[in-house]
């Protein structure tokens, strides 16, 4: 009788074990990471992110997408599995309401990476850099080497954003402008285009191409005969398509030019005097809040929060991690990891 009770218990305890091994791998740790297959540095953070938490018991499923409809598919089928949470960074911001009521139903937070998803109460938490700080960086950089604050000028300027779809494109943008619209007012800086709403200098996609036809049609146009002293290049791809299109052109000294991700393509352009400067968003900042974040939220307690005012999406204002973005121009390209 005894050893049969013990048997019993022995039984009860191992599938007690084993029941809690089961769920806690299943369930309790398993999370969702839906990105853009933006450029190869959102490949890399995704894998690290991956294999950071897998490292710590949690099972993670990481899908890329290169479309929108591509990435409304992939995060419906992960919703599915019910994580304990998803990480979404968006191809298009706007593009996810619908797919994100799922998660609401489910009651699965949302944490969005890098850029803001937008028009869904759906999404909990919010990782990036300081996107307006990113623009008004540029602005600032501009400001201080053509000595506007001195009075400097007038000098010739055509500015460029991002794609409409991206959040991030319009707070850069208005980063930026916010410094570099007085001197405009004033006639320090000249724009011979006029273009200088967020609608008619952005580039779709973020496509380098596309940076690439606008800068070749402004110099056949406005901009024909006209020496260029400033562009605005709000990232590192656009700055790379902007110079094609100028040396095409015959440009031999290129106008002091504004990027941002701190690119290989770039960091040479600066050594060689063919951009002046890149804005570095170091990826192991982002990814360590990111990874803290989803651990805070996966074990219920508050995470790191040190944003709660600026990133309205439209539906609700999300609380969000904000990290401090750097400069680079040819005096520190070594702080560049
Ligand atoms: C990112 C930038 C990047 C751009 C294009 C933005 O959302 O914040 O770092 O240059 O997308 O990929």
């Amino acid at each position: 009788k005894i050893i049969t009770l013990f048997c019993l218990a022995a039984l009860g305890l191992s599938a007690l074990v084993l029941g809690g091994c089961g769920s806690d791998a299943d369930n309790n740790k398993k999370v969702a990471v839906a990105f853009a297959n933006s450029s190869p540095s959102w490949q890399k953070n995704g894998q690290t992110i991956k294999e950071s938490l897998e490292k710590e018991g949690y099972t993670v499923d990481l899908q890329f997408a290169d479309t929108a409809s591509q990435q409304a598919d992939q995060i419906k089928s992960q919703l599915e599995a019910a994580p304990k949470c998803i990480v979404i960074g968006a191809v298009d911001g706007e593009a996810l309401q619908e797919v994100l009521n799922a998660a609401k139903e489910k009651k699965i937070p949302v944490i969005a990476y890098d850029r803001l998803v937008m028009n869904s109460d759906a999404v909990s938490y919010y990782a990036s850099f300081d996107n307006a700080a990113v623009g008004q960086a540029m602005g600032e950089y501009i400001e201080a080497k053509l000595n506007l604050k001195g009075g400097a000028g007038p000098f010739q300027m055509e500015v460029f954003a991002g794609d409409p779809a991206d959040n991030n494109a319009h707070v850069f943008f208005a980063g930026a402008m916010d410094v570099l619209k007085p001197y405009i007012d004033k006639g320090q800086l000249v724009i011979p285009s006029r273009q200088t709403s967020f609608e008619q200098v952005a580039i779709k996609g973020w496509e380098a191409k596309g940076a690439e036809a606008r800068m070749e049609k402004l110099l056949q146009g406005a901009d024909a005969g006209v020496k260029l002293d400033v562009i605005l290049a709000p990232n590192d791809g656009l700055a790379g398509g902007i110079r094609e299109a100028l040396k095409k052109n015959g440009y031999g000294q290129m106008p002091l030019m504004t990027g941002q991700d701190a690119e290989s393509q770039a960091l040479d352009a600066i050594r060689k005097d063919e951009q002046a400067i890149t804005i570095y968003k170091a990826p192991e900042l982002l990814v360590a809040k990111t990874i803290r974040m989803i651990k805070a939220v996966v074990e219920g307690t508050q995470p790191d929060i040190n944003d709660v005012k600026s990133y309205n999406n439209g539906a609700v204002t999300v609380p969000a991690y904000l990290c401090t973005p750097l400069i680079i121009d040819k005096d520190n390209l070594n702080e560049v990891k």
